[in-house]
């Protein structure tokens, strides 16, 4: 192809597509809509790709697509744990739930896991229904999440990290290695492999749920949540970075904000910078923090208390402060102030023996 060569548009390539059809029958085994959004999702990745000038599109070999779109459907596709897939035919499937009154099914994605042995429709359902993003009311926290303790709120509740992948590691290694001493492509060796992605398949399950399940006690507690917006890929880069990865410290704060979302609680995310310097009590700056200085103890007002809690302060007192200043969209407080604090006691006593530890850390 010559350089000079206009890139085609999704139009052209969309028209392109009756042509192969012709040249490779076999595309016809395929719905056409599916085809389409095939080519849809590579024209996609162009114009990213374009538009940031970085993370050129990837060929996908046989086993590296993932998963297809059915776009559209006339009418209900599922019926009595079936669902009905164009050219595909009726699949039995676990409906987790009924599809609720009002709503129509919009598309549904197929997506395949753990090389092809799982496999999940996705269905995407719709309802002319405007549904406003939750106002800014009632009690806050602030959320500092971190290595040490997976997260610390500003009311000095702690989640300590789920060790998921340190846990399985050792599993996933006797996987693994297993797997590198078969031969390539044989049939042990596909097993193997299958182990493998298997094994990761449910780590990234447990992890999933974690963070779905902190999320809600986080929205039991409070009103408004607010997170730092810390990049959390580019930590990952440092020398910390399995640990941050093991985290999934980014999945988190999108669920946190679907399911803040879902629950009517207002989500915000505050600026970073220095959340780990500045005095929560009388907003003087302490300086840097080694990374194993983990007690805050302000020069200026003498407060004291644990690092990360100070930083979940913080940024609280940002994200109310960033609430001020737009006062004109806040939603009165339906229960007074104090909303959230009986479920906060409550998620306390549950995990009562990390004040021992705590008291530990300050006193040292
Ligand atoms: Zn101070």
């Amino acid at each position: 192809m010559s350089p000079d060569l206009p890139f085609p548009s999704y139009l052209e390539q969309k028209r392109q597509l009756t042509q192969w059809k012709k040249t490779n029958p076999h595309y016809k085994a395929v719905h056409s809509q599916v085809t389409q959004d095939c080519v849809k999702r590579l024209h996609n990745t162009w114009e990213r790709f374009k538009s940031k000038k970085f993370g050129f599109p990837r060929f996908k070999k046989y086993g590296r697509y993932q998963s297809f779109l059915f776009p559209q459907f006339k009418d209900n596709p599922i019926n009595n744990g079936f669902i009905k897939l164009p050219k595909i035919g009726e699949v039995q499937i676990n409906q987790h739930r009924p599809i609720p009154d009002g709503f129509k099914v919009k598309g549904v994605r197929i997506v395949a896991r753990a090389r092809g042995t799982i496999w999940y429709a996705v269905v995407t359902i719709q309802c002319d229904v405007k549904v406003p993003a939750p106002l800014p009311f009632g009690r806050g926290i602030g959320v500092d999440i971190g290595l040490e303790s997976f997260l610390v709120t500003s009311d000095n509740f702690r989640v300590e990290p789920a060790r998921f992948f340190r846990d399985w590691q050792s599993r996933l290694k006797v996987l693994q290695r297993q797997a590198s001493r078969k031969k390539k492509k044989s049939k042990n060796w596909e097993k193997a492999q299958l182990g493998v992605a298997r094994l990761n398949h449910q780590i990234a399950n447990i992890r999933k749920n974690f963070h779905y399940s902190t999320s809600h006690q986080l929205c039991d507690q409070a009103d408004m949540i607010f997170v730092e917006d810390i990049n959390f890929k580019m930590t990952a880069r440092g020398f910390l970075g399995k640990q941050m990865l093991d985290g999934g410290f980014g999945q988190f704060r999108d669920l946190l904000s679907w399911v803040c979302w879902k629950r009517g609680k207002y989500f915000a995310q505050v600026d970073h910078k220095y959340t780990s310097q500045i005095c929560p009590e009388c907003n003087a700056h302490t300086g840097k923090k080694g990374l194993n200085e983990r007690v805050h103890n302000c020069p200026e007002c003498g407060y004291k208390t644990t690092r990360d809690h100070a930083s979940g302060r913080v940024i609280l007192n940002r994200g109310l402060e960033q609430v001020r200043l737009d006062k004109s969209e806040t939603k009165e407080s339906g229960n007074g102030v104090l909303s959230g604090v009986l479920c906060l006691d409550k998620c306390r006593s549950r995990n009562a023996n990390l004040r021992e530890l705590e008291a530990r850390t300050l006193s040292r």
